[in-house]
């Protein structure tokens, strides 16, 4: 089956009632017939549902998607993308291992390193974005286990190079886990240039919509096993009704992946024109550093458009309080169209340096382009930027 059919068409065997679409299993524990066959289930010698924080038919339906849609063996689905990035880090680190992480990653899983990995003894060094392995070989350690990372990057769009950093890792016996929340699957597979463990916020385009929080860890069957060993003793499992909605979501997510990134595409190109606009990124225009990577590890640029107004601090303001249609929110990957300040909001706690490191300059504004026409998407972004 081609992508788009199996995310429509996996899913648990149908009921007795012959339902169409798939059920949800909103319960917190499943029973047994018998004494016999739940000694049996319990010690692992037959199959079978026990209580919801271990498995659960929704749940198990969106985690088989997942895999089958990234090209891994397995995948778990966890209540949030930050317990799946935790659950990524903690199935396979113990003290004093180091990890190497990029230093463009989500604001929370910067915070989460930095104030309680570290407390459990895991080490770190971060990597600059702009570095290339070779110069990166100097940060290994004997104790070096993981190289974490997130392509393309929240919010500056960088593109690392999958295939290369993935035969780095291999020759230093290291672990690759990527962040693949802005691409999807249906853009990029890192597991097919070698990553090991890949990890989603399905918060953002895989529910697509706005409505629920989950997350996902996808990967080989002995490294989910250890994933699923986390979840179902720390619990931060995934709701049957959140899987449910993600499930369901996935069987729309190509169309709506090609939507999106059709309209970023188009107003990445229209807004290089601007007169208020210094500079526009998107991973698929010429002008990014990193396009000839981002077309041959991506079939499409994803939906996130950049721009950095000349204007900087005071013209980023002036611009949201101009939007009338854009909504001004945390969230990304949404039908909505989305539009944020990152220096003033999600990257306000950094040094100006440690922003601009990222690509954060003070005039970036982040836009994830939605799914409203294009002429009104478009329309609302140049009539805020003229009255700046
Ligand atoms: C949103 C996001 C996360 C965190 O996901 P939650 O579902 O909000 O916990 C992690 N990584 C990236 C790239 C994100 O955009």
């Amino acid at each position: 089956m081609k992508f788009e059919t199996k995310a429509i068409r996996l899913q648990t065997s149908q009921t007795k009632h012959r339902e169409h679409s798939t059920p949800i299993f909103p319960t917190s524990s499943f029973t047994f017939e018998t004494a016999e066959q739940m000694r049996d289930v319990f010690a692992g010698e037959e199959d079978g549902n026990i209580y919801s924080r271990f498995t659960n038919p929704t749940v198990r339906e969106f985690e088989m998607k997942m895999a089958a849609l990234e090209g891994t063996e397995d995948a778990i689905a966890t209540a949030s993308g930050m317990s799946a990035i935790f659950a990524s880090f903690v199935a396979f680190l113990k003290k004093g291992d180091h990890l190497l992480i990029s230093r463009a990653v989500f604001g929370s899983t910067y915070k989460m390193m930095e104030n309680y990995l570290s407390g459990f003894g895991i080490e770190y060094t971060f990597l600059t974005p702009d570095q290339g392995v070779d110069e990166w070989t100097d940060a290994i350690r004997p104790n070096t286990k993981m190289v974490y990372l997130e392509t393309p990057s929240n919010p500056g769009l960088h593109i690392y190079d999958l295939q290369n950093i993935s035969r780095w890792c291999k020759k230093h016996d290291l672990m690759l886990n990527v962040d693949n929340c802005f691409a999807t699957p249906y853009l990029q597979r890192p597991a097919a240039f070698g990553a090991d463990i890949v990890c989603h916020s399905a918060t953002k385009f895989i529910d697509g919509q706005g409505r629920v929080l989950g997350g996902v860890v996808c990967g080989s069957a002995e490294n989910m096993e250890k994933v699923f060993n986390f979840v179902r003793s720390a619990g931060p499992s995934l709701s049957p009704f959140n899987a449910w909605v993600l499930t369901k979501s996935l069987e729309t997510l190509a169309v709506r992946m090609d939507r999106h990134c059709a309209n970023a595409y188009q107003l990445a190109t229209m807004l290089q024109g601007q007169e208020k606009i210094k500079k526009v990124n998107y991973p698929f225009l010429e002008s990014h550093a990193q396009s000839d990577i981002a077309r041959r590890q991506m079939s499409q640029g994803g939906a996130i458009v950049t721009f950095d107004l000349k204007g900087g601090v005071d013209a980023g303001r002036i611009f949201l309080n101009n939007l009338k249609m854009l909504s001004l929110t945390a969230n990304l990957g949404d039908t909505r169209s989305i539009a944020s300040h990152p220096s003033s909001t999600t990257h306000r706690k950094l040094t100006e340096n440690e922003r601009l490191s990222l690509g954060i300059t003070p005039g970036l504004i982040r836009i994830s382009v939605g799914l409203e026409h294009l002429d009104d998407i478009s329309g609302d972004i140049i009539q805020a930027l003229t009255n700046i």
